[in-house]
């Protein structure tokens, strides 16, 4: 018998001062985003699973077996977004945006025809997610896909290799864009996508 406590799911830190992403993204917008919402989303996966077959499980196992049971719907829906959050932080960078390098490059090219081709297509995505949810770039069947999923959906749960994700719902943007949706967006592109991290996703994978 390991004496071992049960881990506890965490908040990860930003990898970034919560001003850096400025005028992108606000520091009110990032501090509220990352100490409220994402942080609730960790107390309340805690509290959900204690008690449960779960409990001291890791994330992505939690998210995998609540996902399709009723009972479980609430904690799925709270370990999923803590998964989606310390993801999508990472998917940016104060010195991202623009034009891609490297292995995800050639890949984009490939399955898009080109970035520009890609931006397009992924910006119509993230537009047209009704409501709350996400926008992806994945990798399936070795080649890269556009997905959205709506509320706490996660790709990890249908197969999918996450690469990229922006989180559009309201909490994301409406301080600093209100309704704007797609300002937010073609923001997210040109100045903070973190190609590198895209890349080491890719990396990852193909070892
Ligand atoms: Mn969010």
């Amino acid at each position: 018998m390991s004496t071992l406590k049960a881990e506890k799911i965490t908040l990860p830190g930003l990898p970034y001062a919560l001003d850096a992403l400025e005028p992108v993204i606000s520091a009110r917008t990032l501090e509220l985003h990352h100490q409220k919402h994402h942080d609730a989303y960790v107390v309340n996966t805690n509290r959900l699973v204690a008690g449960t077959e779960l409990e001291g499980k890791d994330l992505i196992t939690i998210i995998n077996s609540s996902a399709r049971e009723t009972k479980y719907s609430a904690l799925f829906n709270n370990a999923a977004q803590v998964f989606n959050h310390s993801f999508y932080w990472r998917c940016m960078s104060p010195k991202g945006g623009g034009e891609p390098h490297g292995e995800i490059a050639r890949r984009l090219e490939e399955d898009f025809g080109s970035y520009e081709e890609f931006v397009e297509t992924f910006v119509a995505a993230a537009v047209t997610q009704f409501g709350s949810g996400w926008a992806w770039l994945v990798l399936h069947d070795e080649k890269l896909e556009i997905l959205k999923t709506s509320n706490a959906d996660t790709p990890i749960l249908h197969g999918h290799t996450p690469l990229l994700a922006v989180d559009v719902w309201e909490h994301a943007y409406y301080l600093d864009y209100q309704n704007r949706r797609i300002d937010y967006l073609r923001a997210f592109m040109a100045k903070l996508v973190d190609w590198d991290f895209v890349n080491s996703n890719l990396s990852d994978i193909t070892k």
